[in-house]
């Protein structure tokens, strides 16, 4: 079985061998994932390797089945699921895989996508996002139209009026209170037991970047944290076609993301040795 993929380098389609393509040599970095706690003064570490197999074998499925769905063949033929998207304009995104213990001692894969999945927040046998996608849509949906109507209502008012500059004062202040509720909904788990928002995290709101927590690394943690699984190791790796700057290529194996995971990879992984301890 071969595989078409593209150079880094030269930006050229080659063809792979399945069997080679994901050897140890592909990847760029077997650093471990370590940040700093606040909470604990020192930095929790998780490291990569004993997750690099099951992320190789998650390589394989999405080569071979092209879509996200290996369990429920039913739902095989919805296009939004299938992986051909990750190579037109859209072009690829990070997956993860965290390797972890249960409670009854057995080994589980969690497996993520980073942000949404061609619109989709959930998909069967992929772990949720750190809010609740319900109370998300209640949320952002009125809220999104009442910010495009006042931009559109702006866009018709003549351009040095006062009232066009009050429409614009009005639609700034909305969004912003609307990343705050946004930013009120996200809900991190960690492994000593604690709850906290994004918004209790930052209470001043600003510098959150826009899409922290939605990368895999936040998403498999807090998911095994309130499953109570002890995490081994986390890959995470870039599948599809090269981003725009050219730093991402499929079957590399890159660190979590320093400006979006960075600040908030501490709390999540905080406890993380005293639960190896316990178990
Ligand atoms: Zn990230
Ligand atoms: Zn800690």
């Amino acid at each position: 079985m071969a595989l078409l993929f593209s150079c880094p380098t030269c930006s050229q389609s080659m063809s792979y061998p399945i069997s080679n393509m994901y050897d140890s040599d592909i990847s760029l970095s077997t650093s471990p994932l370590s940040n700093y706690c606040s909470h604990c003064g020192c930095d929790h570490v998780l490291p990569r390797e004993p997750a690099m197999a099951a992320a190789r074998k998650l390589m394989t499925q999405l080569a071979g089945e092209k879509c996200i769905d290996f369990d429920s063949k039913a739902t095989l033929l919805r296009k939004e699921l299938k992986t051909d998207s990750l190579y037109g304009k859209a072009r690829g995104k990070m997956f993860g895989v965290l390797f972890c213990r249960t409670a009854n001692g057995e080994e589980q894969i969690l497996k993520a996508f980073s942000g949404q999945y061609n619109g989709l927040w959930e998909v069967d046998g992929w772990a949720p996002p750190l809010f609740d996608v319900q109370e998300f849509a209640t949320l952002t949906q009125p809220a999104e139209q009442r910010i495009k109507t006042l931009g559109r209502e702006a866009e018709d008012t003549a351009l040095s009026s006062d009232r066009r500059s009050r429409l614009l004062k009005k639609r700034k202040e909305l969004s912003q209170q609307l990343m705050k509720e946004i930013h009120r909904l996200y809900r991190l788990h960690n492994f000593r037991g604690r709850k906290i928002s994004l918004l209790e995290l930052f209470p001043d709101g600003s510098g959150i970047p826009t899409g922290t927590g939605d990368c895999c690394a936040p998403k498999l943690l807090n998911f095994a944290a309130r499953k109570g699984f002890q995490p081994l190791g986390l890959a995470e790796f870039y599948w599809g076609r090269t981003n725009k700057s050219a730093t991402r290529h499929e079957g590399y194996f890159y660190p979590a993301c320093l400006d979006k995971c960075g600040p908030i990879l501490g709390f999540l992984l905080c406890g993380l040795e005293e639960q190896q301890c316990r178990n």
